[in-house]
């Protein structure tokens, strides 16, 4: 248990506002997993249970991970983040095994969250089967969710996908994974919030988070965090020239920008 708990468990120390942006999907998170959470009485008036999964879908690099970490934070639960591959990638057998042992762990660890990614390993349809989760798998994963949702017990079950239509039908059931939040790429708005939490602690001149946001449309958060990388080695190569710091300039950051491509256009 300690090895499954060293692989999967990991810091739920980050909160809503270390997020940029994103403010209808933070509303949407509370209404659907935090207050039915905290206030059990009130929504069981409406007939409305607490626990149940929560898939979050949109294209990759805008936040579903960070977003399901700072839920954790927000509770002050245990988070643990499993990718499907983690799982996947076993003998026949091993893989029913390992993901009831997670769930085991992560009921032990309550009130906890536990994550899935890449949950397009549960697609129904999937041709390449080394990378879709078999017949066994999908049914004992819909169990632990079954099982998860009646025992109601401090655990809440949150995915992420890209492509929720290719998820086998089953998953999407009352009691399964029967709210969805879609967690769409940065608007100008977000963007420039985004901006403005990668600047945090690099020396910096010229910095205007919104002229950044203006310049990087279709732009995810983790394309925004390339540009600011890309940005630092432009500095850093100047320093090491110079032998003292040299600050990230505006000029590094719309000149990364340019170089760095967006990946949510097709969104
Ligand atoms: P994938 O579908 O590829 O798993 P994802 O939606 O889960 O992607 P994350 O892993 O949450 O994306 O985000 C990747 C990185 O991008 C984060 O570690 C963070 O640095 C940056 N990032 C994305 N969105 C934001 C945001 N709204 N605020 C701050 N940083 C962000």
């Amino acid at each position: 248990a300690r090895d499954l708990d060293l692989e999967f468990r990991v810091r739920a120390d980050l909160k809503f506002e270390d997020i940029g942006g994103m403010e209808k999907v933070k509303d949407d998170i509370r209404m659907k997993i935090i207050h039915p959470l905290k206030n059990p009485e009130l929504f069981a008036a409406y007939g409305k249970k607490p626990g149940g999964g929560v898939l979050l879908y949109g294209p990759p690099g805008c936040g579903k991970t960070l977003m399901a970490r700072a839920t954790a934070g927000e509770i002050n639960a245990s988070f643990f983040s499993v990718g499907l591959h983690q799982v996947l990638d076993m003998y026949i057998g091993e893989s029913e095994q390992k993901l009831h042992k997670i769930f085991e762990l992560a009921r032990k660890s309550a009130p906890a969250v536990l994550f899935f990614d890449e949950t397009d390993a549960l697609a129904a349809d999937r041709r390449d089967m080394r990378q879709s989760a078999g017949r066994n798998l999908i049914n004992q994963f819909l169990s632990e969710l079954d099982g998860a949702q009646a025992a109601n017990d401090g655990l809440l079950i949150l995915g992420a996908t890209n492509a929720p239509w290719h998820l086998d039908g089953a998953f999407l059931r009352p009691g399964r994974f029967d709210r969805i939040i879609f967690v769409p790429p940065p608007d100008v708005g977000a963007r420039e919030e985004i901006a403005k939490i990668h600047a945090k602690g690099k020396p910096l001149v010229d910095f205007d988070p919104a002229d950044i946001a203006k310049r990087t449309d279709g732009f995810s958060g983790a394309d925004l965090r390339a540009v600011f990388d890309q940005a630092t080695e432009l500095a850093l190569t100047e320093a090491m020239k110079k032998g003292s710091v040299v600050p990230v300039s505006g000029k590094m950051l719309a000149k990364a920008s340019k170089e760095v491509k967006p990946s949510t256009r097709k969104w």
